[in-house]
């Protein structure tokens, strides 16, 4: 598969349909138009993956819909240089997004299978994130840790203390949060250590699962 002009248009297409839903970042909507999310996703979606939907990755899983990707990546305002930590890589579409918006990407994933295609999949339109591992997300990755922001892209049944943990102070952290449906929390560590939170809307996630499988 490559990435055509075709491809580009429908790119177009689906950041025109962003807007319309509300998202305002620049720099996003710019990645949006970046990112070949065909080129992350099983051939048989190749025209269907600039549609705003979640589709089905390997091993039961799913690719984010686009418009939750870009709406919790502008909740993190991603500035260049952001140290960011991703729970859940699944097809590395989210990866790619942070990458381009020039984050410095550490991700992880509990299933071996996807982290292994995420990797190879991100090698093939040329994304090095800066770590990409094999582990279990309630852990966090405290080898690199603090992280200036924290992204979680599975359904967290409660906030993970290592991940409060590994924020910097004047850090953000995005997690949905529940069991059915998730709440979008947006958690801030301010300069002092102190924790604030706030929610975003409801969003439909699969499970954050404990340890790897
Ligand atoms: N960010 C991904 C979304 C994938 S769906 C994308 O852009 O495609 C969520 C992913 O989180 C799944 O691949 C799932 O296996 C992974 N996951 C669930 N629990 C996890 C955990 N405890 N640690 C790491 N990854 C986890």
């Amino acid at each position: 598969m490559r990435d055509t002009l075709k491809h580009q248009g429908l790119r177009n297409q689906l950041v025109q349909t962003l807007i319309k839903k509300g998202i305002t970042d620049k720099n996003v909507l710019k990645a949006i138009a970046k990112v070949p999310r065909h080129l992350l996703l099983d051939s048989a979606f190749e025209y269907h993956a600039y549609q705003d939907k979640a589709f089905p990755i390997e091993a039961g899983q799913t690719i984010s819909q686009p418009y939750t990707v870009a709406f919790q990546t502008q909740l993190l305002q991603i500035h260049p240089g952001d140290k960011v930590l991703e729970i859940g890589t699944g097809s590395g579409y989210q990866a790619a997004i942070l990458h381009t918006l020039g984050a410095q990407v550490y991700t992880i994933e509990r299933i071996k299978e996807l982290y292994l295609k995420a990797k190879q999949n991100l090698e093939k339109i040329g994304i090095r994130p800066r770590y990409m591992g094999y582990g279990d997300g309630y852990k966090g990755l405290p080898l690199y840790a603090p992280y200036d922001k924290i992204i979680v892209t599975a359904a967290a049944p409660y906030v993970p203390e290592a991940l409060i943990e590994q924020l910097k102070p004047g850090g953000r952290m995005v997690i949905p949060v529940g069991e059915d449906l998730q709440v979008m929390k947006l958690i801030i560590k301010d300069e002092n250590g102190q924790i604030s939170e706030s929610s975003h809307g409801t969003f439909v996630f699969v499970p954050m699962l404990q340890n790897k499988e």
